[in-house]
């Protein structure tokens, strides 16, 4: 069983952004009003998050970690050859397959927690008794320890921390109930507090993208058929960094689509220049039925079903956003 695990972490855990990625996730959807990541070598010698959220009960904690889809491939040897297979959703499996994971939580039912430890594929789950207020800590160590054909994709530490970082920022951006803390290496790199009005919410995007961004931003909140947009709208940019300043969220999850950014680059083009790029961090929100998320299994990519409708809104929104911008 533990075969089909690594196949599976070859498409949920490719890097240590992608562990972060997977337990923010997780933290998310168990309710955690507080998330910390602490990371140690970009995250390659750890990834520890702990969230306040529901708990896993004792019973389900080895099985938060198996998963139950069988494979066809009968030697390890031949994972390093494949590609992605395309599984999904088991995520604590994959990543407690090529590394060293441990799992402490308390759902609340008994005054201590539990802790269950697995490494590599051979190990089965262990349940021993672990102080730990209610929540989760999930705490990852030496990814790729036993697969080193994998281990050696892995770029520098400060490569593998800006993915992780980007993906946190992602994150962090779009969930503003949550209050979050990020280190590395012992270092706060960002905290976070919950960010309940406009004020706190533009205090979190400066401290995530910057205060250049803010300071040449104005924010947009345009409701029109059932459809808004919400978020900042900043001048376009020459460097680098700001070129990837481009966040898009459709009911809370951040994607990338063809129809938005032609619609952002036909709002934009007044005050483009050649080599500049829109900076942006938008929130659309609009009826579930309309947009279908799963057209792709990582969920970056959406289609939605009125596409010119779509366009035409967020092209006259952000046209007049992108006017009161001041070079
Ligand atoms: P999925 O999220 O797709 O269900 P995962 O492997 O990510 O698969 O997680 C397995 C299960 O473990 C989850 O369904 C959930 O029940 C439990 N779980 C994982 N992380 C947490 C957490 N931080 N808090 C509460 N439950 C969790
Ligand atoms: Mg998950």
């Amino acid at each position: 069983p533990r075969l089909a695990n690594q196949i599976a972490a070859g498409e949920v855990v490719e890097r240590p952004a992608s562990v972060v990625k997977e337990l923010l996730e997780n933290a998310l959807d168990a309710g955690a009003a507080h998330i910390n990541v602490d990371v140690e070598q970009g995250g390659v010698r750890l990834v520890r998050v702990r969230d306040n959220g529901s708990g896993i009960p004792r019973d389900d904690l080895p099985l938060a970690l198996s998963r139950h889809a069988t494979s066809k491939i009968a030697a390890v040897e031949d994972l390093e050859a494949i590609g992605s297979l395309g599984f999904r959703g088991e995520a604590l499996a994959a990543i407690s397959s090529v590394s060293r994971l441990t799992l402490t939580s308390n759902d609340g039912a008994d005054a201590e927690g539990w802790q269950v430890l697995v490494e590599g594929r051979d190990m089965a789950p262990v349940v021993s008794p672990a102080a730990h207020p209610q929540g989760t800590t999930v705490e990852m160590r030496d990814l790729f320890f036993n697969t080193p054909a994998r281990r050696r994709f892995l770029r520098t530490e400060k490569t593998e921390f800006n993915h992780l970082e980007e993906v946190f920022r992602r994150i962090a951006l779009s969930e503003f109930d949550t209050a979050f803390r990020l280190s590395h290496n012992q270092k706060v790199v960002h905290q976070l507090p919950v960010a309940r009005d406009d004020a706190a919410r533009a205090q979190r995007v400066g401290r995530l993208c910057g205060v250049a961004f803010m300071e040449q931003s104005v924010s947009v909140d345009i409701e029109a058929a059932g459809l808004r947009l919400h978020g900042w709208v900043g001048l376009p940019t020459f460097s680098r960094a700001q070129a990837d300043l481009q966040y898009f969220y459709v009911n809370g999850r951040v994607i990338r689509d063809k129809v938005v950014n032609h619609a952002v680059r036909q709002a934009y083009s007044d005050v483009m220049y050649h080599g500049r790029h829109a900076a942006y961090v938008l929130f659309l929100e609009l009826d579930p039925a309309l947009v279908d998320v799963n057209v792709h299994p990582t969920k970056h990519e959406v289609r939605f079903r009125e596409q010119r409708m779509v366009h035409d809104f967020l092209f006259r929104s952000l046209h007049r956003a992108v006017a009161e911008l001041r070079p």
